[in-house]
């Protein structure tokens, strides 16, 4: 069943999703009506708008968090949960493309995202199912020696928590027959991501922060005070943070050519017996594998198997969800053909052409931050908070991510995606024949 139109039975406003499901708190907050004025007015309450106005609210600010849906109705409250570090490009890819320099400055902030969502978790409670570790499972040797040369760039820069791991010792992490090898990161994890944006949402809110939701912002009027602007309300502001990612639509064309939204899908079992459960995923580490079209997956706190992959450049669903992750869990975990899929959803991410996170301004005091590629629960944090930086004056770390030029989709918005198919399916290709 496509998932465009279905809602959670459970928690209206949301996707059909297990985390819907098992939200801590399914509360709707009011929409916006008549006038209001803020400091910062923040468009989008997925993590990046939320992680901004907490670093704002944090630092005395008086923030307004105006969501179309619903908290976390967007990538943020539907992903795979995985805590991955870095970015949708390695280091040294970073620093080929940008300088040696830049690199620098971003291998200093490739591990403060993770960092970031761990403070956060303890500083304000959040019960989001907070899990240490992640694998990333590879199919050939040489995609682990691409992870070998990853991990000794990485380390280059710091980073600590990385370790091979030979096939005899794969199924310390995962129970499956299909992987030669791969990488741990100790400081990888994985959360329920919903739970974590909701926590992070009402600390906000603890601070004095508003956030109202059902209210899509329509337009955004540019100038000294720029305004936002919904159906029912207005926020004028000193300045205005657009974070509305793949679902921006066509709120500000100017940023969203160079952006294309890509779904990707998820589903969710019935809760496993717990030895069972232990036995495919013994550490409880998130997994994730080194396809270019790849599988995730990882345990949830009731004994799930959380499993996703597929993609649809464009953000298409396709017509059956579980078409094609389905046919990949088996193949991944055979024992599982006669357990029930209880919930099947899609979401979508914004990819950029360079597949790094495009940072920057509309005018003086409107700026934006998307399109972290499939990549985001890090990366996402870790903009939110460099956003509520720039706002506060101390704009040293937006300038090195402004700087990262962004390209426009060859083909514009008529052909980029079926470019974009027919590059995904080359690599798709290379995967396929393990060259
Ligand atoms: C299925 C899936 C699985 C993923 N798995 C992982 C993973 O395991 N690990 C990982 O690191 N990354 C993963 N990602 C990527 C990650 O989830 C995203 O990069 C990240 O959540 C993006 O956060 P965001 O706040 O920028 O956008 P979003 O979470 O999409 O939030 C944008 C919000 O803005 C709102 N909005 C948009 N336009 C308007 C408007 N005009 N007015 C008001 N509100 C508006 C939307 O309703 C939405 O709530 C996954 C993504 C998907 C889709």
């Amino acid at each position: 069943m496509s998932d465009k139109n279905r809602t959670s039975e459970t928690n209206p406003g949301h996707a059909p999703s297990w985390y819907a499901h098992s939200a801590n708190d399914k509360t709707v907050r009011p929409s916006l009506e008549g006038e209001h004025t803020a400091d910062v007015c923040i468009v989008g309450a997925g993590f990046t708008g939320v992680s901004a106005a907490l670093q704002l609210a944090e630092n005395g600010y008086k923030v307004i968090v105006v969501e179309g849906e619903r908290v976390g109705f967007g990538a943020s409250g539907r992903n795979g949960g995985q805590i991955v570090n870095g970015y949708s490009r390695d280091l040294e890819t970073i620093a080929r493309r940008y300088g040696p320099e830049r690199a620098k400055r971003l291998g200093e902030m490739s591990l403060e995202g993770g960092r970031i969502i761990r403070e956060r978790v303890a500083r304000y409670d959040i019960a989001c199912d907070l899990v240490d570790g992640g694998f990333f499972a590879a199919f050939t040797d040489k995609q682990v020696r691409e992870m070998a040369h990853v991990k000794a760039h990485w380390e280059t820069h710091g980073h600590t928590g990385l370790e091979m791991v030979s096939k005899a010792e794969v199924g310390k992490y995962v129970k499956s027959d299909r992987y030669v090898g791969g990488m741990i990161d100790k400081l990888g994890g994985h959360i329920h991501p919903l739970n974590l944006v909701l926590g992070e949402a009402a600390a906000v809110e603890s601070l004095g922060g508003k956030i109202f939701e059902q209210s899509r912002v329509t337009g955004v009027d540019m100038g000294a005070n720029p305004v936002v602007r919904t159906a029912k309300g207005r926020v004028t502001a000193k300045y205005v943070l657009v974070c509305g990612n793949a679902y921006l639509g066509n709120l500000l064309p100017k940023i969203t050519d160079k952006m294309m939204p890509v779904s990707s899908q998820v589903m969710a079992t019935e809760p496993l017996d717990a030895k069972l459960i232990e036995e495919l995923l013994p550490a409880n580490y998130c997994v994730e594998d080194a396809n270019y079209v790849l599988d995730y997956y990882r345990r949830t706190a009731d004994n799930r198997l959380l499993y996703g992959g597929g993609i649809g450049y464009g953000g298409q669903d396709p017509a059956n969800l579980t078409g094609v992750i389905r046919p990949n869990m088996l193949k991944t975990f055979p024992q599982l053909a006669n357990t029930k899929i209880e919930f099947a959803w899609s979401g979508n991410f914004a990819l950029t052409l360079t597949r790094i996170p495009h940072m920057g301004k509309l005018a003086d005091n409107v700026y934006f931050s998307h399109g972290d590629s499939g990549h985001g629960v890090t990366t996402t944090h870790l903009l939110g908070k460099i956003l509520g930086e720039a706002v506060a004056g101390h704009s040293g770390r937006y300038d090195v991510w402004s700087s990262l030029t962004a390209l426009p989709f060859p083909g514009g918005k008529t052909f980029r995606v079926p470019l974009t198919v027919l590059g995904a399916w080359w690599y798709g290709m290379r995967d396929k024949l393990g060259v």
